[in-house]
C-alpha cells in the first residue's frame, strides 16, 4: 500500500493519457503583487479560470531560498535583482490543480515583460517593469514538479 501511495502521480499512464491528464503547477504571488494589494484579484482570476487551489501560504523567503529558486538563472544578468526583489516582502505560494493548468495559467499570467503581454492578463493589467511582474508559474511539468517540492511537503497539499 505504502509503495502506491508514493508512486508519481499519472506514471503509469501513457503519454497520450498524460497530455490529456490533470496537472498541478506552482503559482506565487509576488512581493510587488501583495505589496500592492492584489492577491484578491490574482485568486479571483484563478476561480473563474476554474483552477482548483491545492495548497496556498504566505511566506517571506530569505535571498538565499529565492537563489534556489531562481537557480536555472543564476548565470543571467537579473539574477542577483530578481532574487533580491522575491525576497524584499512576503509572497503568496499556492499550487494549482486543473486539466493543462501549466499552460493555461501562464495564459493567464501574459508574457514575463508586461509590454510584450497580450490584453487581459495579469501581467498586462498590473505589472511594473520585466521584474516587477507580480506573479509566477511553472513552465513545465518537471519544473512543477521541483517547485512544488520547494515549497510544499505532500500533507499540505489536499486532493
Ligand atoms: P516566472 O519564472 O517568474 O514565472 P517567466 O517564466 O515568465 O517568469 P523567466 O525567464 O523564468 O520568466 O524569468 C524569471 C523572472 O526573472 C521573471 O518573471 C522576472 O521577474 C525576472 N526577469 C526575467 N527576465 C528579466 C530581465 N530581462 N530583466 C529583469 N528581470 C527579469
Ligand atoms: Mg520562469
Amino acid at each position: 500500500m505504502a509503495e502506491t501511495m508514493i508512486k508519481p502521480e499519472n506514471s503509469d499512464l501513457t503519454t497520450k493519457e498524460r497530455i490529456r491528464s490533470v496537472e498541478k503547477t506552482l503559482s506565487i504571488i509576488k512581493p510587488d503583487g501583495v505589496s500592492r494589494g492584489l492577491v484578491g484579484e490574482v485568486i479571483k482570476q484563478l476561480e473563474a479560470a476554474k483552477f482548483q487551489i491545492a495548497a496556498m501560504k504566505l511566506i517571506h523567503m530569505t535571498k538565499a531560498q529565492a537563489e534556489g529558486f531562481y537557480a536555472v538563472h543564476k548565470e543571467r544578468p537579473f539574477f542577483d535583482s530578481v532574487t533580491t526583489f522575491m525576497s524584499s516582502g512576503p509572497a503568496v505560494v499556492m499550487v494549482l490543480k486543473g486539466e493543462n493548468v501549466i499552460a493555461e495559467y501562464r495564459e493567464i499570467m501574459g508574457a514575463t515583460d508586461h509590454k510584450k503581454a497580450a490584453e487581459g492578463t495579469i501581467r498586462k493589467n498590473y505589472a511594473t517593469d520585466i521584474e516587477k511582474n507580480v506573479v509566477h508559474g511553472s513552465d513545465s511539468p518537471e519544473t512543477a514538479a521541483l517547485e512544488i517540492s520547494y515549497f510544499f511537503n505532500r500533507f499540505e497539499l489536499v486532493d
